[in-house]
């Protein structure tokens, strides 16, 4: 997490997000067209999703069922009667020249979510962030200027020296979610920090998979500034294109900076959208918006509205997991964990819940924490797997930080196999046992080994005893040489110096 330092003005920002996050659906929201990622152009279309004339478009009842397990997650008032809205604009990503959306009657609305903040010392803030809406929607095409269709995610992408445009109707027709936050975030930290949480919600309810890098999860920020103390809002600025968590925090501290300096300079803040530029790190004026545009709304004619029985309800609701927040609060107040600690472990549910393995067969919680988030975590950024793939079950490691805790081996040597754990499962003691691994703790067997060293170096042992005791930890670390090591540190510097100092 960062932690750059927030931008201090007499200027307060008010800032707000609108959320696009497809959901993963295996076929779009009005047809049974699939979803998948970087298919062939133009292949998963239908005359449905292309817009022909006489088609009718049928609710994909996924689609409802993780928007209300969203708007839920979200502590969102679901509404018991929705509807569908057309939304009429021309664009050339859109066949049918309007979108379907929802206006009036969204289906989930008054929410909010919790975000925490950690200051340098690792002592969190904690702040509610309400959720104004959340509303079910399709997707537009994507438009690609100059030729090119090959990488690219974003619903557009321009290239240099365009000499025309293409145009791919894959995403037409897939399922999002729009999240339309209050207007309760004051720095760009709060607001990439919001856009993280509403995704680990999002990821742990399995209803998207928030990646950012394909477009599945899309941020446009609002942002306006005003004097600490003034009531009324100053005029706001929209910032599109960015597409990672620090791009959001960043843009928002530019801008901030950008809009403070244009008013100390007695200059006005247009009303207009800007695009971030991550190569110059900072934003450009894109358009001007003047007022909001007229689209026309009407209810859609061809769907139904949709009323939700208390039953399904009921069932969808608990069907929901234990959310991040929960998790957070629950490993620091029941385990015992820092709320750093906890953070890092809730980030992802598949890691949470292989750590709450570990506890529940009988894992220390610190160690167990300490474990997953160091030596495991490592391997699997080193090798970019996630935690369901690696072959060493849950128990696994409780029995190799049990077998540490009872000084069966050392916690060197348990590093040592723990890639070959990882990689092939099986049980710790077999593992071991076979490779004799075994921890020497026996006093009578280590003193053998000390009486060997002391005898095969007697000019160290000459020098010790003429005082220079800093050669204990020479005569110990010959200890682990010839033990390959496998003696127990504690009890051979014990011996050790007993026998040094005879
Ligand atoms: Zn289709």
């Amino acid at each position: 997490m960062t932690t750059a330092a927030p931008v201090k003005t007499q200027y307060e920002a008010i800032i707000g997000l609108e959320t696009h996050c497809q959901l993963s659906t295996a076929t779009k929201i009005f047809c049974n067209c699939s979803t998948e990622f970087g298919a062939v152009p133009n292949q998963n279309v239908c005359p449905i999703c292309l817009g022909m004339p006489g088609v009718l478009p049928v609710l994909n009842e996924k689609v409802l069922e993780y928007a209300v397990k969203a708007g839920l997650a979200l502590n969102c008032e679901i509404a018991s009667y929705s509807k569908f809205d057309r939304k009429q604009y021309f664009y050339p990503d859109l066949p049918k020249n309007y979108q379907i959306s929802q206006y009036d009657l969204p289906i989930a609305k008054d929410g909010w979510l919790e975000i925490e903040l950690l200051d340098e010392q690792g002592n969190p803030t904690r702040k509610r962030i309400g959720i104004t809406r959340l509303h079910m929607e399709e997707d537009a095409g994507k438009l690609v200027h100059g030729g090119s269709v090959g990488e690219a995610s974003r619903n557009e992408t321009r290239l240099s020296g365009s000499t025309h445009s293409l145009v791919d109707f894959n995403r037409t027709g897939v399922a999002l979610a729009e999240i339309v936050s209050e207007p309760d975030l004051r720095s760009g930290q709060e607001a990439a920090e919001y856009a993280q949480e509403l995704r680990r919600i999002l990821r742990y309810l399995g209803v998207s998979d928030g990646n950012m890098q394909e477009g599945s999860l899309r941020c446009d920020v609002n942002i306006s500034i005003r004097p600490y103390g003034q009531e009324q809002f100053g005029v706001k600025v929209e910032i599109k294109n960015m597409n990672s968590f620090s791009a959001i925090h960043r843009a928002i501290d530019y801008e901030i900076a950008r809009q403070t300096k244009a008013l100390e300079n007695g200059e006005k803040i247009f009303q207009e959208t800007r695009l971030w530029e991550e190569g110059n790190q900072r934003t450009i004026s894109m358009r001007s918006k003047e007022g909001s545009s007229d689209y026309r709304y009407f209810p859609e004619p061809d769907l139904c509205p949709i009323e939700l029985p208390g039953e399904q309800l009921q069932t969808w609701q608990e069907e929901l997991p234990e959310l991040p927040a929960a998790k957070r609060h629950r490993y620091e107040t029941r385990l015992g964990l820092s709320a750093y600690d906890a953070r890092v472990l809730t980030d992802d549910r598949g890691v949470a819940e292989y750590f709450e393995a570990v506890v529940a067969a009988g894992g220390n919680p610190k160690q167990a924490a300490n474990w997953v988030m160091g030596e495991i975590t490592a391997y699997l950024n080193q090798q970019k797997l996630s935690i369901s793939q690696i072959a060493f079950p849950a128990v696994g490691l409780a029995e190799l930080i049990a077998l540490i805790e009872k000084g069966t081996i050392s916690g060197k040597i348990a590093k040592e196999i723990l890639p070959e754990l990882l990689v092939k499962g099986g049980s710790v003691t077999k593992l071991i046992e076979s490779k004799g691994l075994v921890q020497i703790s026996d006093a009578g067997e280590l003193d053998k080994v000390i009486e060997a060293v002391l005898a095969a170096n007697p000019k160290e042992l000459a020098q010790y005893r003429s005082g220079k005791t800093k050669l204990l930890g020479f005569f110990v670390g010959q200890v682990m040489k010839e033990t390959g090591g496998r003696a127990d540190p504690k009890l051979t510097n014990q011996l050790m110096a007993k026998k040094l100092n005879a």
